[in-house]
């Protein structure tokens, strides 16, 4: 249903003129998408600085039957947050609601509004004396509703959880515009359905996040990091093992980078070089901490590092020895995606094993990608500590990028197979969005996705809010 003027008066109404955007210029930042595979228009984007005006948005949209996309930081990598190509939709976003409403250092909790940028949290968490843990790449301009929308991963999830197992509670509009004040902040509450969680994970399919409550944890008072050089892949595990065991399972950070990517950091990002005098076929970076003061942090990552040595599990190792040195092995892990843009067109598989199969499925699907597709190069890295492989394919060199990006969906096949078979997820930790809907549907159980199906329209009966994205209604009762 098109958007009427009286429709468009009235939602410029709700936020004020200056958060109703339609000016094609103004809307473009709005309608960019990380990673430039879609390239959607919307009818309307609009920037409310309250929840009453979210709600007020839902329930004249719902009323009209106009679709929205809730829209945080923009950095999701499946196209969750993008419009699709009719400009039938309002992009709804989030970034006009950043208030921290709250801190309780004596309840170890934060309450935020939804549009928070992560980074700003964190800041804030910290200079409470505490820690928010959640940690990623995108942190400078994600938001907490989209991580938690997202169910986002990062760099902790190890020792701390997915968002899911940060949040305690959550306020929501929902598609028929009522707003569901589920604000809790309390560690136990087995009141029937958790349906916080229903939210979480739902990439705006069921409702737009508008605060949240999270949890907090002391401080690592001691923390070290270091860099290993491994000569295979299935070492990996084994110093996972080892360094769980020596740490007292003290292990926060547990990230696999190859030598090709290492080096396409080294050649493309400004204050990224090689941290060892020779070559080594893989790196993992790893971090302990611990909010013990007599934790003896450093004493048993040296413990690791001697072990490792002479079990023949690493050939060489890096320990940061300054906060400088520390940021500077972090800055290569963070830099592997976008090092990876120069190289070309890349496609990307983010998807998950059982830990102890990590080697493995880096081995089988590189072999299986270079037959089907030879010149390819494979880089995979990522949070290998959860079973969370990044494995992204770059272009042969010298291809055409438009040509091998059209391979897209038949190489994606070729390693979910893989992942599949070795009872794994076809997407570990960014989500369905557009990207991966039918991907979804090939893969999943027919008994989950007919759950799914009737949790969506259950909550959204009109499927406005974010149509087309992670679950589709079924074939059948499709309209
Ligand atoms: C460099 C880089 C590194 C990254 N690293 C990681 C990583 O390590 N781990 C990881 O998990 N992800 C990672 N991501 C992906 C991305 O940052 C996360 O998915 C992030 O959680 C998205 O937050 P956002 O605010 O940008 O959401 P958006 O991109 O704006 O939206 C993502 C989805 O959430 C929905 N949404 C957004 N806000 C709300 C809301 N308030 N209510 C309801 N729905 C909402 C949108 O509709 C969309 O479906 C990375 C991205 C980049 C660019």
């Amino acid at each position: 249903m098109p958007l009427d003027q009286s429709l468009r008066d009235r939602l410029a109404d709700i936020v004020g003129a200056a958060a109703c955007i339609s000016d094609p210029a103004a809307m473009a930042p709005y309608l960019h998408e990380e990673r430039g595979l879609y390239h959607g228009k919307a009818a309307l984007v609009l920037r409310p600085g309250s929840t009453a005006e979210v709600a007020a948005i839902v329930t004249a949209c719902a009323a009209a039957g106009i679709p929205i996309v809730p829209q945080g930081g923009n950095t999701g990598l499946c196209g969750g947050a993008a419009p699709h190509e009719d400009a039938s939709e309002v992009i709804l976003n989030l970034g006009r609601m950043n208030k921290v409403r709250g801190v309780d250092g004596e309840n170890f909790t934060i309450t935020v509004d939804a549009g928070c940028i992560l980074a700003d949290v964190q800041r804030t968490a910290d200079d409470a004396g505490c820690l928010f843990p959640l940690s990623l790449a995108a942190e400078g301009s994600c938001q907490i509703g989209g991580n938690l929308a997202t169910n986002a991963g990062g760099i902790n999830v190890l020792r701390y959880g997915n968002a899911r197992d940060l949040v305690l509670g959550l306020e929501v509009v929902l598609p028929d515009g009522r707003i569901w004040n589920g604000l809790r902040a309390l560690g136990k509450d087995n009141t029937g359905y958790a349906l916080r969680q229903l939210f979480v994970g739902s990439e705006g399919t069921l409702g737009i996040i508008t605060a949240a409550v999270l949890k907090l944890f002391p401080k690592p008072a001691e923390q070290a990091t270091a860099m290993c050089a491994l000569d295979d892949v299935d070492n990996a595990g084994k110093l996972l093992n080892r360094a769980r065991a020596l740490s007292g399972d003290a292990v926060t950070a547990f990230e696999l980078i190859p030598r090709i990517g290492l080096e396409m950091c080294a050649k493309h990002i400004a204050g990224c070089s090689d941290p060892f005098e020779a070559p080594h076929p893989w790196y993992v970076l790893v971090e302990f901490s611990s909010s013990r003061p007599d934790a003896r942090i450093r004493a048993s990552f040296d413990a690791l590092l001697e072990t490792a040595f002479e079990e023949g599990i690493i050939s060489d190792a890096v320990i940061a020895e300054s906060v400088e040195r520390q940021k500077a092995l972090w800055r290569l892990r963070e830099s592997l995606p976008e090092a990876q843009k120069h190289e070309g067109g890349s496609i990307k598989h983010d998807v998950s094993v059982p830990v102890s199969r990590v080697a493995e499925f880096i081995k089988t699907g590189t072999l299986a990608v270079s037959k089907a597709f030879p010149g390819v190069r494979p880089v995979p890295f990522g949070h290998v500590g959860d079973g969370n492989i990044h494995f992204n394919i770059s272009q042969p060199l010298g291809a055409d990028k438009a040509a091998y990006l059209a391979q897209w969906g038949e190489m994606n096949r070729i390693v979910h197979d893989i992942v599949v078979g070795m009872q794994g997820s076809i997407s570990a930790e960014h989500g369905i969005g557009m990207l991966k809907v039918e991907e979804m549907e090939h893969y999943k159980d027919s008994v989950e996705l007919d759950l799914m199906r009737r949790l969506k329209t259950a909550i959204d009966p009109q499927n406005l809010m974010n149509p087309g994205k992670v679950v589709t209604p079924s074939r059948a009762s499709r309209k």
